[in-house]
């Protein structure tokens, strides 16, 4: 460690002030009309186009790229949100590097695929900023009423769907705020200018949504009364919980977790008050590890380190995520494991201890470490469901999440399930929206008889 230096080293307004805006600008531009129209000539307009089987929620991706290609962006718009409402969202924070992109054509034969992403943010944002009308009429009224526990993707997905059909939806959300993870989790250049909110008006712009701040399963209202007071129920509350280091002295206040922190930096009007530390160390391998490394280095962190305890292919976030961190500064290391805390006389954090692993048929550490200086470590280890959330209804789970089946049924009669709650889903935005579409249909079919 430096000498004279304050241990741990943590500071807001590391920056310039007329920094931060520039940091945490969209991290792509959009593509304007003359872009767009040359990008989307770029498509083969394949038949059985592998883009859309990639999709998990099947846009017609040819369909809107030629839709654009003639001039009709917002037909484009209304055939993406035909299948993904929250299709606006989606093209911001897809990982389209390993879904749609990764199959396309053009990706295969030359290395360069048809950037269908940023031609479906063309289109919403495009819908979203000169259209008058949503573009969906609800049915007529079905007398039908449906709860949805949490306002994340799922959940909104699943009560658009619903409205649509008639049904008059109530969502429970546990938080002021509705948007889930997309207004309190993606990372801030993904989702600029307040979109999370934009998008959340233009769901339930369609009416026939109530969403009711403030109130949390489990704490003030149970699953027995929504069940009873309800012709359906959805839960779609993802993953309140995280997971910790399991070691002594990770409740230090300077051993964070990565998700609650982001939460701030996505809240806050002033990010050069936002606390962060000159050396931070980054546990975890996936999407958040990037997100809290990457927005600690733009919030003015001298160095960033995550440490992950496999190989980068085994890492949860794609080989671009990784490009994107170390594009920014931040330095990733792996196969190392971390081992203790390096703790002051105050408890606070000032270094951690790791302990490279190898692969033997199995994980295993070699003995041998190393200890990073550290102001700040974060946890990004993977987050977990809050337990006890139902009460005495009793459902069925796997792995510590919910079991559903293929319609997203879970074990209870009234009860279906979508998004990072239930088992087998893949942590994803566009997956939660394919849940809650998939639930909200097998919803109506049972109201409907
Ligand atoms: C830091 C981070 C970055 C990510 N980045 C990306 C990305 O770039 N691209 C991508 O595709 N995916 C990303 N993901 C994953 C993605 O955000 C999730 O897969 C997605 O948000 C899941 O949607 P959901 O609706 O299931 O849950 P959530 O988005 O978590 O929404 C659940 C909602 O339920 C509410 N809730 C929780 N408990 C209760 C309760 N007891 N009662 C009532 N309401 C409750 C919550 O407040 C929340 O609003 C990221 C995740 C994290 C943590
Ligand atoms: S929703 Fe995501 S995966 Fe599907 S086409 Fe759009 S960007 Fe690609």
């Amino acid at each position: 460690m430096a000498p004279n230096r304050v241990s741990p080293d943590i500071q807001a307004g590391r920056l310039p002030a007329d920094q931060y805006a520039d940091n945490f600008d969209d991290l792509h531009e959009p593509l304007d009309r003359h872009e767009a129209v040359v990008e989307a000539d770029r498509c083969y307009f394949c038949y059985d186009a592998p883009c859309q089987t990639a999709c998990p929620t099947s846009i017609d991706i040819p369909m809107f790229i030629r839709q654009i290609s003639t001039g009709n962006a917002n037909g484009a718009a209304r055939t993406i949100f035909d299948q993904n409402i929250l299709g606006g969202m989606c093209a911001r924070v897809c990982p389209t590097e390993t879904l749609c992109e990764e199959v396309c054509v053009r990706e295969v034969a030359e290395g360069k695929p048809v950037k269908i992403g940023l031609l479906q943010r063309y289109a919403t944002d495009h819908f979203l900023e000169t259209a008058e009308q949503h573009p969906y009429e609800r049915a007529a009224p079905t007398g039908k009423s449906v709860a949805i526990v949490g306002a994340g993707p799922a959940g909104l997905s699943c009560a658009h769907a619903l409205a649509r059909h008639g049904h008059d939806v109530t969502i429970f959300e546990a938080r002021e705020k509705a948007g889930g993870l997309n207004e309190h989790g993606i990372a801030a250049y993904k989702t600029t200018e307040n979109f999370a909110q934009r998008e959340v008006d233009f769901i339930t712009g369609i009416g026939g949504i109530a969403i009711r701040n403030g109130m949390a399963l489990g704490r003030d209202v149970t699953l027995d009364d929504l069940v009873a007071g309800h012709d359906a129920v959805f839960l779609g509350m993802g993953l309140p919980g995280v997971n910790d280091l399991g070691l002594e002295g990770d409740d230090a206040d300077n051993c964070i977790d990565a998700v609650a922190y982001i939460e701030k930096l996505r809240q806050t009007d002033d990010l050069s008050a936002l606390p962060v530390g000159r050396n931070i160390v980054v546990i975890g391998g996936g999407m958040t590890a990037i997100d809290v490394a990457v927005q600690t280095k733009l919030l003015g962190a001298e160095t960033v380190t995550i440490c992950y305890r496999r190989g980068p292919e085994q890492m949860n976030a794609s080989q671009y995520e990784q490009e994107v961190a170390q594009t920014h500064g931040v330095t990733i290391r792996h196969w190392l494991q971390p081992q203790a805390l390096v703790r002051n006389d105050d408890g606070a954090v000032t270094g951690i201890t790791l302990e490279y692993t190898a692969m033997n048929g199995k994980l295993s550490g070699t003995g041998e470490t190393v200890t990073l200086d550290a102001d700040q470590v974060f946890k990004a280890i993977g987050q977990k469901p809050v337990e006890g959330l139902f009460g005495g209804v009793s459902l069925d789970l796997s792995g510590g999440r919910i079991f559903t089946d293929d319609d997203r049924r879970t074990s209870h009669d009234k009860v279906w399930a979508g998004g990072d709650c239930i088992a087998g889903g893949e942590d994803l935005t566009v997956v939660a929206v394919e849940d809650g579409k998939i639930a909200a249909a097998s919803i109506h079919k049972r109201l409907t008889g």
